[in-house]
């Protein structure tokens, strides 16, 4: 008998060495996935200088499809505007004092859009629109001066794909970040919200229809003229800059040769075979509400940056165990991982990860983490999050060369702001160090001198009031 337990425990012990030798343990197996993922994500410098001068092609080919905007803002009075483009929506009032006394008051109010309204009908989207400013109005006060008799003047930032038609109209060309409400593309957004105003029995004049990135431009500029570009880096992103009225082809005859325009870029839709993207990212974008656009804006901006490692997550549950024998049912839900959740798990510095551990356990529902896997965790995060803000320093570098303001001229003292916005550059803090080092080091020292990021706060809702001002009907008054 003792010689049978013998064999019994030899074979035991073949069998565990046999196991060991064909399959590499868990462990080696998730960090195989990690490692190779992040060898995917390699943004060094030469690539991202390729992904700069694609991008420049791209804005030679699009010159002048998109509209683009005076800038003019010495005007006064009180105007409205309202702030609609990501997962917030936002009502302002602005009294303005003319040039000298620039933004005399400001009030604004902040609201979340119903889920069931990004995907809805258009009326359904605007009347809850109409409804939020139409409030928003009746509480006006009496520290805000309309002027009698006047009709109230609104600017209007809609932060999507527009073709635009006039300064007040234009057509939405698709929606993005979430929305998707079919029966508004096609249609003029500024008619929408009109229509839905008149609904409300609001009597507000609609006097300019902006993009966010050009509302940050206007706002920037308002307070420093060395403003020349504005970069959203919040839920969607998306940059504007100032050209040259002769640098517009298409253009050529509609505008005097010594004008500047502002360009929208729509840089979100960006792609090129430059950007490193991997396979959860190609099945992302083809899971997305809008496959195979805004290739750019799903690996750079904050509504995809979460759910990006979400998905390697996953990879790693499914393929190696990494959270135990099943895989977590939370961590299959897509989008559950939210890009604020993983910035502050990347931003964990507690010596045993209790942040990680905290969101991992309430988000996911995940408990009983090693130090180890947390620490890999917050590697994924940093993985994503540098790649995002490494690639979106490129296209800042695209912007500065094709402005030619990627190099300092003998002699010259020209100084060039960049006014900044979106959530993602706001409060993700590892992610907009990471962009600015990218920045610096893409320009060098002597040009990073010679360029000021700005954070241009709540500048779209503002610069949109400030156009709208540029753009009022009641301007011949003050220019007589
Ligand atoms: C939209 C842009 C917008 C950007 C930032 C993108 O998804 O297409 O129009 O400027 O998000 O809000
Ligand atoms: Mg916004």
């Amino acid at each position: 008998a003792a010689y049978g337990v013998a064999v019994a425990a030899a074979a035991a012990a073949a069998l565990v060495i046999h196991r060991k030798m064909k399959k590499p343990g868990r462990w080696v197996k998730a960090m195989e996935i990690l490692k190779e993922f992040e060898e995917k994500c390699g943004t060094p410098i030469l690539k991202l200088r390729q992904v700069a001068d694609a991008m420049i092609v791209e804005m030679h080919a699009g010159l002048a499809s998109e509209g683009g905007s005076k800038l003019k803002m010495d005007e006064e009075g009180l105007f409205y505007a309202l702030d609609l483009g990501g997962t917030n929506f936002r009502v302002l009032r602005v009294q303005l004092g003319g040039r000298t006394r620039g933004i005399v008051n400001q009030q604004f109010e902040e609201v979340s859009i119903p889920t069931s309204r990004m995907t809805g009908t258009s009326d359904a989207l605007f009347d809850y629109v109409a409804a939020t400013l139409a409030k928003f109005v009746a509480q006006e006060g009496s520290v805000f001066k309309p002027s009698p008799g006047r009709q109230r003047e609104l600017g209007f930032t809609f932060s999507f794909p527009v073709v635009q038609s006039s300064i007040a109209s234009g057509t939405l060309l698709k929606w993005t970040k979430g929305f998707s409400i079919d029966d508004t593309v096609g249609q003029d957004v500024v008619a929408e919200l009109a229509k839905a105003m008149e609904r409300r029995g609001l009597d507000m004049r609609i006097a300019a229809l902006v993009n966010d990135t050009v509302g940050t431009l206007a706002g920037g500029r308002y307070n420093n003229n060395n403003v020349v570009a504005s970069v959203i880096l919040g839920t969607g992103s998306n940059a504007a800059y100032v050209e040259c009225a002769h640098a517009i082809p298409k253009w050529h005859g509609l505008l005097p040769k010594s004008g500047q325009m502002v360009i929208n870029m729509e840089w979100g839709n960006f792609r090129s075979s430059h950007l490193p993207l991997t396979e959860y990212d190609h099945a992302l974008d083809a899971e997305s509400l809008n496959p195979g656009e805004q290739i750019y804006e799903k690996v750079i901006s904050g509504m995809y940056l979460g759910e990006i490692v979400r998905r390697v997550l996953c990879r790693m549950a499914e393929e190696a165990a990494f959270f135990g024998g099943t895989v977590p049912p939370k961590l299959k839900e897509p989008f559950v991982l939210g890009t604020p959740v993983m910035s502050s798990m990347h931003r964990d510095t507690s010596p045993d990860l209790k942040v990680v551990a905290s969101n991992l356990k309430d988000i996911l529902e995940i408990s009983n983490t090693s130090l180890k896997m947390r620490k890999a965790i917050v590697e994924l995060c940093n993985i994503v999050a540098t790649r995002g803000a490494r690639l979106s320093a490129a296209g800042v570098l695209a912007i500065l060369k094709k402005m030619g303001r990627d190099t300092v001229k003998e002699g010259e003292k020209q100084k060039t702001a960049i006014a900044m916005d979106g959530g993602l550059y706001e409060h993700y803090t590892e992610y907009r160090n990471c962009f600015k080092d990218t920045l610096n080091e893409l320009l060098g020292e002597e040009v990073s001198k010679t360029i000021m990021i700005e954070h241009s706060n709540d500048g779209s809702g503002i610069g949109a009031a400030l156009l709208a001002a540029s753009q009022s009907q009641y301007l011949e008054l003050y220019e007589s």
